[in-house]
């Protein structure tokens, strides 16, 4: 099956008691068993429910990956990964990561004595560089947040490869549709569902996804210990979301490589960040690695203040204000003072992240109306 179909089609039968065409949402929390022992593979909605089991078999089928799982949020997924290393073990992460991720591994994982580095890997050398013999993890999340740095997930896999660390990719800003970290080297891919799989800002999700035998062993048996599941009203949304999860990403891709374009030729702004740009930094191994880039754009402002960009922010209309990432609707935002507000200014302007940086999650609107508000806002 191409990819095309299998947002339709990939681990969904039609339901066995009704034939109802789509998955049924079984919202229940135990099922009857014939005798002791004897079931039709379900027992207890924590370990596995219907609905979440044709959601994990369709996402794992997207990752081109053997086993899916999915969890309650994008960091209970993330928590998954880092309950399977034990303290003394030590992780290599991206530096520029999405702030939630940085949070949870420093504030929760380091205290139960694991042992975090963060390096930019823009080069795989620097990764190379920091593995030992107690490195378990390298996790990588390209693009970035928000400067949209692209990691070489090849180059990376290479150089893990031989020593005794996973490599997990945080796929969330790509989707498979745009690229499949398991297919260039990766043991794991992580998504936050909320984002463009689901695609509709209705729900808050994560998942796995691995073809490792002994990996996904360990990742149900801490998905079912730890009980950080999704409901099934969810996996429900988020199978119907994923079924145009490829027309999504194939217009989300054309707006914002338009609104990146048009935004190039502004006199207000300063730089655009757009890994589909020619003069992207890293726009040779975006086009390696990506199918597309996507629908976020980052800039800034030839006036480099916060007061600039919260007057091009509280201007727009179309662009809602908020967090978040990857809806139908286009969203804006501003970095410096919401989602990397408690980073220290020095540490934040020197990765990027200046006082006038804009983040647009450029929706699937009428690109039209979407550059027109940008341009009223930004005169
Ligand atoms: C949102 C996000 C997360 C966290 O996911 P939640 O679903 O909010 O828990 C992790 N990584 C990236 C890149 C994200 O954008």
């Amino acid at each position: 099956m191409k990819f095309n179909t299998k947002t339709i089609h990939a681990g969904l039968e039609p339901d066995s008691a009704t034939g109802a065409i789509m998955t049924p949402i079984y919202q229940t929390s135990t099922f009857v068993q014939e005798s002791v022992g004897v079931n039709k593979g379900f027992e207890y909605a924590r370990s596995h429910n219907p609905t979440r089991s044709a959601l994990e078999a369709n996402l794992a089928q997207l990752e081109n990956g053997k086993f899916g799982a999915c969890f309650g949020s994008g960091l209970a997924a993330i928590d998954c990964v880092l309950k399977m290393l034990s303290p003394g073990d030590e992780v290599i992460s991206t530096s520029d990561l999405y702030g939630g991720s940085y949070r949870l591994f420093n504030t929760i994982f380091a205290k139960y004595g694991i042992k975090f580095h963060y390096t930019a890997m823009d080069d795989a050398s620097k990764v190379k560089a920091l593995i030992n013999e107690n490195t378990k993890l390298v996790w990588v999340e390209t693009p970035t947040n928000p400067m949209l740095n692209i990691i070489d997930i090849e180059a990376i896999a290479n150089v893990v490869k031989g020593s005794k660390a996973m490599l997990a990719v945080d796929n969330t800003f790509s989707t498979p549709y745009i690229q499949r970290p398991l297919e260039l080297g990766a043991d794991i891919v992580m998504h936050s569902v909320t984002k463009y799989l689901g695609g509709h800002s209705d729900v808050v999700m994560g998942a796995l996804v691995t073809s490792d035998e002994k990996i996904a062993k360990e990742m149900y048996r801490i998905q079912n210990s730890s009980g950080a599941v999704c409901g099934p009203q969810d996996a429900f949304l988020v199978l119907r979301g994923v079924k145009t999860l490829h027309l999504r990403m194939q217009r989300h891709s054309e707006n914002g490589e338009k609104v990146a374009n048009w935004l190039t030729k502004n006199p207000a702004v300063d730089k655009v960040y757009y890994p589909g740009l020619p003069n992207h930094k890293n726009h040779a191994v975006a086009k390696k690695q990506m199918s597309a880039f996507s629908g976020m754009v980052s800039f800034t402002l030839k006036t480099d203040t916060t007061q600039a960009a919260h007057a091009v922010l509280s201007k727009c209309k179309l662009f809602a204000l908020a967090e978040s990432l990857g809806g139908v609707e286009s969203l804006i935002g501003h970095p410096a003072t919401m989602t990397h507000a408690s980073i220290p200014a020095d540490a934040r302007r020197e990765s990027g992240v200046v006082d006038s940086l804009i983040r647009l999650s450029v929706g699937v609107e009428d690109i039209e109306d979407l550059i027109a508000d940008l341009d009223a806002a930004l005169k």
